[in-house]
């Protein structure tokens, strides 16, 4: 996998071919509905419209992705700061940390 076709949007970082497929897959998980919940316990009821990674990364794997709503996604975003979310200046995992170029990639 040395696609680049992704090379010229970087506005959220690379995403996969079957992002579309991926994200329907995981708001019909999530039953279409925002996953986030209130401090009482209760779930958003809002509509599930952006699908966000809960890690911020390269994982697109069901498991780190989830629905929300777009004001909560909005909040998120907006809480990691900014744009650069991909960079993962806060995730700093010892375990997770990769080169920025992968071994097998030309130039
Ligand atoms: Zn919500």
């Amino acid at each position: 996998m040395t696609q680049r076709s992704w090379a010229g949007s970087d506005r959220r970082g690379r995403l996969p071919d079957n992002w579309r497929q991926l994200r329907q897959a995981v708001f019909a998980r999530d039953g279409w509905q925002c996953v986030m919940r209130a401090p009482s316990g209760q779930r958003c009821p809002r509509p599930a419209q952006e699908c966000d990674h809960i890690t911020p990364g390269d994982d697109h794997s069901m498991s780190n992705l989830r629905s929300l709503c777009t004001l909560h996604h909005a909040s998120i975003t907006g809480a990691q700061g900014g744009r650069r979310v991909h960079k993962r200046a806060r995730m700093a995992h010892p375990l997770k940390r990769k080169p920025e170029k992968h071994p097998g990639d030309p130039g």
